[in-house]
């Protein structure tokens, strides 16, 4: 089973990539902002407090993290899918781990499986692009528009991403498992790079 992290700023592009390279290789693509978002529409108190949290671009509980996790990679028993074959390729993350706690973590969970992490892939993104592609967002997501799609929102969610999620480049990069892409490069010349790593037989 393989086990894919994807990293990146908000705005980075990693849920657009992870659902194109999850049709193409199959992983299943397992997205915490989704699976959260889904479970802030329940009306009960987590459900409130979790709403809360990401509508404040705030990182939600560790612990609640881990939780939701664990049940996923270790027997497939996510309310998202609820079948254990489905799973049975791998995973890419996206979105989790988001902080050096979770990804210790993770390195936790996977070993107890006897699994690891196989790539870690970072979507590099210069800052001023990602402020545009932000505030692009924020002003074209429409109907469509989650709660956590304002500017000043999602700048908040670029200064979380630097203070407590980029400390995680040094260290993946010190456990050798950490690829850079240029995530500013066409976006199917990204999909492209991204399958080439995930599908290389090369151990990372
Ligand atoms: P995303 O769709 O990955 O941008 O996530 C949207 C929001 O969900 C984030 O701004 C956080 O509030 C929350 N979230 C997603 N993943 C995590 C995580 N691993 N740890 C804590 N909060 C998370």
């Amino acid at each position: 089973m393989k086990l894919i992290v994807l990293l990146g700023a908000p705005g980075a592009g990693k849920g657009t990539q992870a659902k194109r390279i999850s049709e193409i290789t199959g992983l299943r693509d397992m997205s915490t902002g989704e699976m959260l978002r889904r479970e802030a529409q329940e009306d009960t108190p987590l459900g409130r407090t979790i709403s809360e949290t990401i509508g404040g671009g705030n990182l939600v509980p560790d612990e609640l993290m881990v939780n939701l996790i664990r049940g996923c990679i270790k027997d497939g028993k996510c309310r998202r899918c609820q079948s254990p074959e489905l799973c049975h390729a791998g995973f890419i993350l996206d979105g989790f781990p988001r902080n050096i706690t979770q990804a210790k973590a993770l390195d936790a969970m996977v070993r107890e499986q006897g699994r690891r992490v196989h790539h870690v892939i970072l979507l590099d993104v210069d800052e001023k692009i990602l402020k545009d592609r932000i505030e692009s967002r924020a002003r074209n997501s429409g109907d469509e528009r989650r709660s956590d799609d304002t500017a000043s929102t999602l700048l908040h969610r670029l200064s979380i991403y630097k203070s407590l999620t980029s400390p995680l480049i040094p260290y993946y990069e010190g456990q050798g498992i950490l690829r850079r892409l240029d995530g500013m490069k066409p976006m199917d010349v990204v999909t492209q790079e991204l399958t080439e790593i995930i599908t290389s037989r090369r151990a990372a």
